[in-house]
This record gives C-alpha cells, structure tokens and sequence, in this order.
C-alpha cells in the first residue's frame, strides 16, 4: 500500500488502474471503517483510503483537538484489508492559502445534525465534494452510520451532477449493540455500560412497528423512556424520510428512525431502519 499526501500524487497513483473505489474517513479506525475497505476491495480494482480529520466539520474545538488519531495504526490496518492508497493529505494540502469555496446543500443538510451542529454538513459537502474531484473514483462508500451524512452527499452528487455511485453499507455494531464509533474510546466504563440504551430503544421501536404500531410519536416516546431509565437525555430522536430527512407521522414505507445523545461528556449519533 502507498501513502500520498496531494492530488497530483493520488492522480499518477490512480491512473489507467480501472474501476476506483473511494473510501472516505477521519481515521481511528474500528471494524465499520474496514467493512467500507473490504467492500471496495471486493468491488474495485483500486481502493484509495482518504484519510484525513477535517477541520471545517467540527463545530466544537475540543472535539476537534480531542479526535484520536493513529496513522501509523490506520495504515497498517487499512493495507491488512486490502487497500492500495492510503491518501492522507494535510491541512494546507486541502485548504491552501486563498481557499474560499464552500458547498452548501439546502433541506436535508438543515435539520437534525445540520441544526445542531452549525456548519458541520458545509464542512462535510466541501470536503467530499474536493475529494470525489481529487481522486475521481467510480463508487465511494459510506457507513449508513451517519446516515443524514449519506443523504447530504447523495444530494450533492445528484445535485451537481458528479458521476461517482455512493455505496452504503450497514452499521456495524459492538456486541452489545452499540454501533461503533471512534468517539467510544471516551466513554468510561459506567458510560460505555449505559450507552447501549442508544441500540435497545431503536430495536425496541423496530419491534413495536413489527407489532403493528404505525404512529411516530409513540415510537419516539418509546425511544427516549430507554434512554431515560439509562440516564440518557436525548438531542432529538427523529422519526423521518431515509432521503428527505422530513418528519413522519405514520408508518406507511421505510423509515427511519434516528437519534443523538450525549453520554456524559461524548455525543453519539445512531439510527435503525424501520418498515411496515
Ligand atoms: P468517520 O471516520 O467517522 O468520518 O467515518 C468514516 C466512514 O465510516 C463514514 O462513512 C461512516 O459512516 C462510516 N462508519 C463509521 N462508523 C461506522 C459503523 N459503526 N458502521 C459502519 N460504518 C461506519
């Protein structure tokens, strides 16, 4: 596997080399980064790994300054799953001196994660937007993790009309349900313990729509009393339109039912799809 640090090199690296795959993330990686890897791996012929923690989507400086980062660790596991390009440029190698364009995506980007966190899916439409120009791959994968993220950058690529495929991949999850994130190293262990309330009270809202119960508020309600009895308060739990991200009353197609909690000091975002 080749590291690079700039467009020009991930450009001669990719070059007449087939069917590219792209691999977006922040590092620290855990098995829901390296499903995204495998996956490219089995589906592409090369399979760059962007690596890079971009600034410009951190809306709070502590979480920025805090966000672990190993990329000697990253590297190694990332060409144990086959990777070919680690792409892992600096700061001044994506922003450079006069850098003065930012993409903004209406609707989808303005709720939920878009009204919490200011400025964090500009962030994150400016830098995929720079790196899906940069390496020009055929299909990019994402984590339906961050599934408001997914619907952003689906919006963009259709909006402005980028030819990459956005290939998304279930989340992947600790044994006790928990999905994994790089940000479950900060919880301690009575934290790690109640953060599983997250999981249990969206397979429990699954279930209640297995059941037969259509009706949104009520699986809401039935979302955040998990929460609640683990001494979680929740940011929103939001039952909503997998694309649109709009508000849903009643059960009638896939939906989504999503949320975010702060668990002491850590914000953890999670979802679960739901249908009739
Ligand atoms: P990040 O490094 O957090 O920006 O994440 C990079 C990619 O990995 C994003 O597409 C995330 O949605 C995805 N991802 C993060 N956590 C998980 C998970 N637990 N399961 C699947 N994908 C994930």
């Amino acid at each position: 596997m080749k590291i690079v640090r700039d467009v020009a090199a991930v450009r001669a690296a990719v070059a007449g080399s087939g069917r590219v795959g792209l691999v977006p993330t922040m590092g620290a990686f855990h098995e829901g980064h390296l499903s995204l890897i495998r996956a490219a791996r089995a589906a592409c012929d090369v399979v760059v790994v962007w690596l890079f923690v971009n600034p410009t989507q951190f809306n709070e400086k502590s979480d920025l300054a805090g966000y672990p980062r190993d990329e000697e660790r990253d590297a190694a596991l990332a060409a144990e799953c086959g990777a070919d390009i680690l792409f892992a440029p600096s700061v001044a190698a994506v922003y450079p001196a006069g850098f003065a364009t930012t993409v903004t995506v209406a609707g989808v980007a303005d709720v939920l994660e878009g009204a919490l966190r200011p400025g964090h899916f500009a962030g994150v439409a400016t830098v995929v937007a720079k790196m899906l120009n940069m390496v020009g791959p055929e299909v990019a994968f994402f984590g339906a993790k961050d599934a408001q993220q997914v619907a952003v950058v689906r919006r963009m690529v259709a909006d402005l009309d980028i030819g990459t495929r956005i290939e998304v991949l279930p989340i992947v999850r600790e044994a006790d349900g928990l999905a994994m994130s790089s940000r479950n190293v900060r919880l301690d262990p009575d934290e790690r313990r109640r953060a599983t309330a997250l999981h249990r009270g969206l397979t429990s809202a699954r279930a209640a729509v297995t059941g037969g119960e259509r009706d949104a508020a009520v699986l809401a309600r039935l979302v955040q009393d998990e929460l609640a009895d683990a001494g979680i308060a929740a940011e929103y739990v939001a039952v909503i339109d997998p694309d649109s991200f709009e508000p849903v009353e009643i059960i009638a197609g896939p939906t989504l039912i999503a949320l975010a909690a702060r668990v002491g000091a850590t914000r953890l975002i999670d979802n679960i799809e739901v249908a009739p």
